[in-house]
């Protein structure tokens, strides 16, 4: 299958190559992708040419897909959910964000799609969301409801981002102050019941920032 690639830890590196299909092991989930988004994250390396031949990862960590695959120790999910990607990634499970369930902001995290990473994430037709992920935070994937399209739910991820207010910060370098509550209302009308959870890198400093919010 086709993907598209990040190759070396500097800017750019962009590649388009063909990899095989990533196989379903006994704790893993496979998703085929209908759709994902383009994060500034993924857009600044765009164009950029590092040189570099080292495998980083492929890219995209704002997807929504099909789940076709489910291993047999699969308990919480089955094939034919639609689902959507949470800035799903590897967490420690140790930390204290990870003791009070903020996996999100885990020190640790390895995001599919956006970290150097073997997993790789949306910008292909098929993503492997490996059981180590899954049996530490279950809802490193989200089911969609039905009334959102898959294009509708691949933005959410940028959206919840966009609700993270840190106290102190100015909003006017990052443009968060524009939709801040953007998030809070397409969550409510997309009908989730759960809370969604978001963490913002500052655009000029690129120091985290944490926090969480709940909804619906
Ligand atoms: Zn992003
Ligand atoms: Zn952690």
């Amino acid at each position: 299958m086709k993907a598209l690639a990040r190759y070396g830890k500097e800017f750019g590196g962009y590649r388009m190559i063909d990899v095989p299909e990533p196989t379903c092991g006994p704790e893993d989930i496979i998703i085929e992708i209908k759709a994902a988004a383009i994060c500034g994250a993924d857009m600044k390396h765009y164009k950029v040419d590092n040189g570099s031949d080292e495998f980083n990862s492929i890219r995209g960590h704002e997807f929504a897909g099909e789940i076709v695959k489910v291993g047999e120790l699969v308990k919480d999910w089955k094939v034919g959910q639609r689902v959507v990607s949470d800035n799903s990634a590897h967490v420690c499970g140790v930390c204290p964000a990870c003791e009070q369930g903020d996996f999100l902001c885990c020190e640790n995290k390895v995001n599919l799609g956006l970290d150097n990473n073997t997993w790789g994430g949306g910008f292909s037709k098929y993503c492997k969301v490996p059981g180590e992920i899954l049996r530490i935070h279950k809802h490193a994937i989200w089911e969609i409801p039905e009334n959102v399209k898959y294009e509708e739910a691949a933005v959410l991820d940028p959206q919840l981002l966009q609700g993270n207010r840190t106290a102190g910060a100015s909003p006017s370098g990052t443009g968060r102050s524009r939709i801040w509550n953007r998030p809070l209302r397409t969550l409510r009308s997309t009908g989730g019941k759960d809370h969604g959870r978001c963490e913002h890198r500052d655009g000029r400093s690129g120091r985290r920032h944490k926090g969480s919010f709940r909804c619906g």
